[in-house]
């Protein structure tokens, strides 16, 4: 797993002709942790969908490792940067483990099973996460603090360089 260096250079991002960020620029080292603090509504969500590739700003780049991120292919983009999204809603039908297992997806081929080692990597993401017991409870009945750390392990079994946290707490 490799660190990504972030930048981000005058991004703008409006809704409706609303603007939520005029030309914020920031950058972020390898190793470095970055914490966003602000009221509601002040744009923090808005930033971390564009530096994920979700939203477009209107205008302003967002550089990893200085490419633009514009320019990487999805999948691309999903073995770089990992994500926990704020408030998001589980699919049916998934044991925890399944949920973390879908974080090795972007390392797998077309149609390819997760393997040994995509399951040795949930294990020891579950267990950082103390969740490995909870691997064969289906998702929707953990508790919203349970649900929360299977995501957070989730997005580490990605092994993603950049990882976007969403008030994780
Ligand atoms: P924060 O995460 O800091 O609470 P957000 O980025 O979620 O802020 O929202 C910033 C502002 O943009 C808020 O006023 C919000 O209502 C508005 N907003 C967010 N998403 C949309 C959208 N899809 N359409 C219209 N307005 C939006």
């Amino acid at each position: 797993m490799r660190s990504e260096a972030l930048r981000v250079e005058g991004l703008f991002i409006s809704y409706d002709g609303l603007p939520v960020l005029s030309g914020l620029s920031l950058e972020v080292r390898r190793g470095e942790l970055l914490g966003l603090l602000g009221p509601n509504g002040s744009g923090k969500t808005s930033l971390l969908r564009a530096i994920s590739g979700v939203l477009k700003p209107d205008s302003g780049e967002v550089l990893l490792d200085g490419r633009p991120l514009s320019r990487l292919p999805p999948r691309e983009r999903a073995r770089r940067i990992s994500v926990v999204p704020q408030g998001t809603s589980l699919p049916q039908g998934f044991t925890a483990l399944e949920l973390v297992l879908m974080g090795r997806s972007p390392h797998l081929g077309f149609l390819q099973w997760e393997g040994a080692e995509d399951l040795t990597i949930a294990r020891r993401v579950m267990e950082m996460t103390d969740t490995w017991q909870f691997s064969r409870r289906p998702a929707l009945s953990l508790s919203g603090g349970e649900r929360q750390r299977v995501l957070i392990a989730r997005a580490l079994a990605q092994e993603a360089g950049l990882l976007l946290l969403d008030e994780p707490t």
